[in-house]
C-alpha cells in the first residue's frame, strides 16, 4: 500500500514503521529475487543498522555462490522473450513502472533516509529521479535511431541498428541506493536487456523495496522477470558478474579502487564495462564571481549528502583577492549549518554511512595536518543527544595545498580543502592535477574566464559547470567523468547506445557483386 502520511516525519520509529507497512518490508527480509523471491529460512543474513541512530532496522538473507546459475539462467530465459516485444511495448512497461513509483515517492524516499541519511527532500528527490529517467526511457523507446549511410557501391544499401547485448549486470554504490539502478536498468530494458542487480550491502533494503514495486508490476503485466536481484555480503556476486562471460556488459558505480578490480576481471574476459567511479570535484571562485550564487553552490556541493555524493566539491580554488571575504563567509556557514538527524526540519547534514567513514573523515584531517593544512573548521566527531548510535561529524574546512597526497585523494566524507590562486590558468592547472575526473564548476560572471574553463585547455572533467554547483545533475545530460573516475556515461543525452551493440548492415540488392574501394576480384 502506498504511504498516504506519517503523523510525524521526525520520529524514527514511526517513520519506520510507517515505511515498512508501505513497502512491504519485514524484520527478515529475501535479498534474491531471480524469479520468484527466495526463501529467507536456513540462509545467512546481514543486519541493516540505520545511520541516523545505530537502531537495527531489519536482516537481509543474502544470495550465496551456489545461487548464481539459476539467477543467471532465469535472466537469459526472460531475455529471450523480452528481446522479441517491440522498443515502444517495452517502453510502456516502463512508463507503467514509472507510475507505480510515483506512488511510492514518499515511502521510499524515506526509506533512502532511514538506511543510508539523506534527508528526506534528497531522498526523495532520489526516487524522483528514478521517475525522470523512466519517462526519459518511454520517450526513448520510440527513438533508438540508427543512422543510414550512403554506400559507395551502386544498389547497395548501408545502415546501422543496434541490439540488445542480453543480461547485463548492474553494480552499484550505498549513496545513490536506487537513482543509480534506475538510469541503468530503465534505460538497458527499453532496448530490451535483462537487468541483474547487485546492490551496495549497506543499501539493501532500498533496493529490496524497489526491486518489489517493479515487479509487482511486471506481474500485474504478466511479464518475466526483467529486473533481478542479488543482495551479497559485499563481494560474492559482484565478483561472479566481473568474471562471467554471460554478462557482456556490467555496469559499475562505486569506488576506484573496487572498479579498478571490476575492470581489469571484465577486461581480462574482453567484455564490456560502464565505470562511474569515485570523484574529486573542484569548485573555482574567481575575482568576477557573484559572491551570494558561488556561497550556496559551494556550500551545497561541499554539504550536501554530508559529502557522501560522488559529485560533491572537495576542493575549492578560491581567488587571492577574494580568499579571506570568501573564507570568513564560508566558515560561518560551516559553523551553523545545522548537523544532525536528517528527519528533522533544518538538518541539512546527516550521518555519515557507518564508522568506517567516521574513521576516514578522522584520518584524512590528520593527514591534512600533517602535511601542513590549518583546519579552518570542523573536525569533530559529534555524539549527539538521543543519536548515540549515529555516525556524525562536524563538516570540516581545511586550508592546503594542491599537492597533499590527501588533497589528491577522495575521502567520503565532507571535509573540503580550500587553496588560493592568482592567475585563472593557474587554477585550471591545480583543478586538472587530481587523478579523478568527474564533476568541475567555475563560478564566474566574466565570459572570458567561463570559457578558457569550458576550452580544451580548461576543465578536464566530464561534468563542467558554470556559476551552479559541482554535485545536483539532471538526468537529461550524459552523467560521468575521466580519468580515473573510469569514463562511463549514462542517464541521458545518448548514453543509451552503451547499453547496445551497434550492427552495421550492408545491403545488396543489385544483380551483381561490387567490391568497395574498387577491388576486383573475379573468380
Ligand atoms: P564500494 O566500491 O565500496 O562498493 C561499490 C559496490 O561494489 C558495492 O555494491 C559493493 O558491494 C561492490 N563490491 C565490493 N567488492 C567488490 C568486488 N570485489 N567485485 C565486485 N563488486 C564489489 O563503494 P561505496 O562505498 O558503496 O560507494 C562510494 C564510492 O562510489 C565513492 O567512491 C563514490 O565516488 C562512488 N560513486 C560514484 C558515482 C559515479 O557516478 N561516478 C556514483 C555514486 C558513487
Amino acid at each position: 500500500m502506498p504511504l498516504a502520511t506519517i503523523g510525524d516525519e521526525t520520529n524514527f520509529d514511526e517513520v519506520k514503521a510507517a515505511v515498512f507497512a508501505s513497502l512491504g518490508l519485514q524484520a527478515v527480509n529475501s535479498g534474491l529475487y531471480d524469479g520468484v523471491w527466495a526463501d529467507s529460512a536456513g540462509r545467512k543474513t546481514i543486519a541493516v543498522h540505520s545511520p541516523i541512530n545505530g537502531a537495527k532496522l531489519a536482516d537481509v538473507a543474502v544470495a550465496g555462490e551456489g545461487d548464481y546459475e539459476r539467477l543467471i539462467g532465469n535472466a537469459r530465459d526472460a531475455y529471450s522473450a523480452w528481446s522479441r516485444v517491440p522498443a515502444p511495448k517495452r517502453g510502456e512497461v516502463v512508463r507503467a513502472i514509472g507510475d507505480k513509483l510515483r506512488e511510492y515517492v514518499d515511502s521510499l524516499g524515506l526509506l533512502v533516509s532511514l538506511e543510508v541519511g539523506k534527508t528526506p527532500t534528497e531522498g526523495k528527490g532520489e526516487v524522483q529521479e528514478m521517475i525522470d529517467i523512466g519517462d526519459f526511457a518511454v520517450g526513448l523507446s520510440r527513438q533508438l535511431y540508427g543512422v543510414t549511410i550512403a554506400s559507395e557501391r551502386p544498389e547497395h544499401r548501408l545502415y546501422e541498428q543496434w541490439h540488445p547485448y542480453g543480461v547485463v549486470g548492474v553494480i552499484t554504490a550505498f549513496n545513490f541506493p536506487c537513482a543509480v539502478w534506475s538510469w541503468n536498468a530503465l534505460i538497458a530494458s527499453v532496448i530490451g536487456n535483462v537487468v541483474i542487480w547487485k546492490p551496495s550491502p549497506n543499501a539493501a533494503l532500498t533496493a529490496i523495496a524497489t526491486t518489489k514495486i517493479v515487479n509487482r508490476v511486471l506481474d500485474e503485466m504478466g511479464l518475466p522477470p526483467l529486473f533481478l536481484l542479488a543482495v551479497d555480503e559485499g563481494r560474492t556476486i559482484g565478483e561472479k558478474l566481473s568474471n562471467d562471460k554471460r554478462i557482456p556488459l556490467l555496469s559499475f558505480t562505486g569506488s576506484i579502487r573496487t572498479g579498478r578490480r571490476v575492470a581489469q576481471a571484465v577486461a581480462a574476459r574482453l567484455g564490456r564495462s560502464l565505470l562511474e567511479l569515485g570523484g574529486n570535484n573542484a569548485a573555482i571562485v574567481t575575482a568576477a564571481a557573484d559572491p551570494e550564487i558561488a556561497l550556496r553552490g559551494v556550500a551545497f556541493g561541499a554539504l550536501a549528502t554530508a559529502g557522501q555524493r560522488c559529485t560533491t566539491t572537495r576542493r575549492l580554488i578560491l581567488h587571492e583577492s577574494i580568499y579571506d571575504r570568501f573564507i570568513a563567509k564560508l566558515t560561518r556557514v560551516y559553523e551553523t549549518v545545522k548537523v544532525g538527524n536528517p528527519l528533522e526540519p533544518g538538518v541539512l547534514v546527516g550521518p555519515l554511512i557507518n564508522q568506517y567513514a567516521v574513521m576516514a573523515y578522522r584520518q584524512a584531517i590528520q593527514r591534512a595536518v600533517d602535511e601542513g593544512g590549518r583546519v579552518l573548521a570542523g573536525n569533530r566527531v559529534l555524539t549527539l543527544p538521543g543519536l548515540e548510535g549515529g555516525h556524525y561529524v562536524a563538516p570540516a574546512l581545511v586550508e592546503g595545498m594542491p599537492d597533499f597526497e590527501i588533497v589528491c585523494e577522495e575521502t567520503f566524507a565532507p571535509i573540503l580543502y580550500v587553496l588560493k590562486y592568482r592567475e585563472l590558468d593557474e587554477a585550471i592547472a591545480i583543478h586538472n592535477r587530481v587523478d579523478q575526473g568527474l564533476s568541475s564548476a567555475i563560478f564566474s560572471t566574466d565570459l572570458r574566464e567561463v570559457e578558457r574553463f569550458l576550452s580544451l585547455r580548461g576543465s578536464d572533467c566530464g561534468l563542467a559547470n558554470v556559476n551552479t554547483g559541482t554535485a545536483g545533475a539532471e538526468i537529461g545530460g550524459a552523467f560521468g567523468g575521466e580519468k580515473e573516475t573510469g569514463g562511463g556515461r549514462e542517464s541521458g543525452s545518448d548514453s543509451w547506445k552503451v547499453y547496445a551493440r551497434r550492427q552495421t548492415v550492408t545491403i545488396n540488392y543489385g544483380e551483381s557483386l561490387p567490391l568497395a574501394q574498387g577491388v576486383r576480384f573475379e573468380v
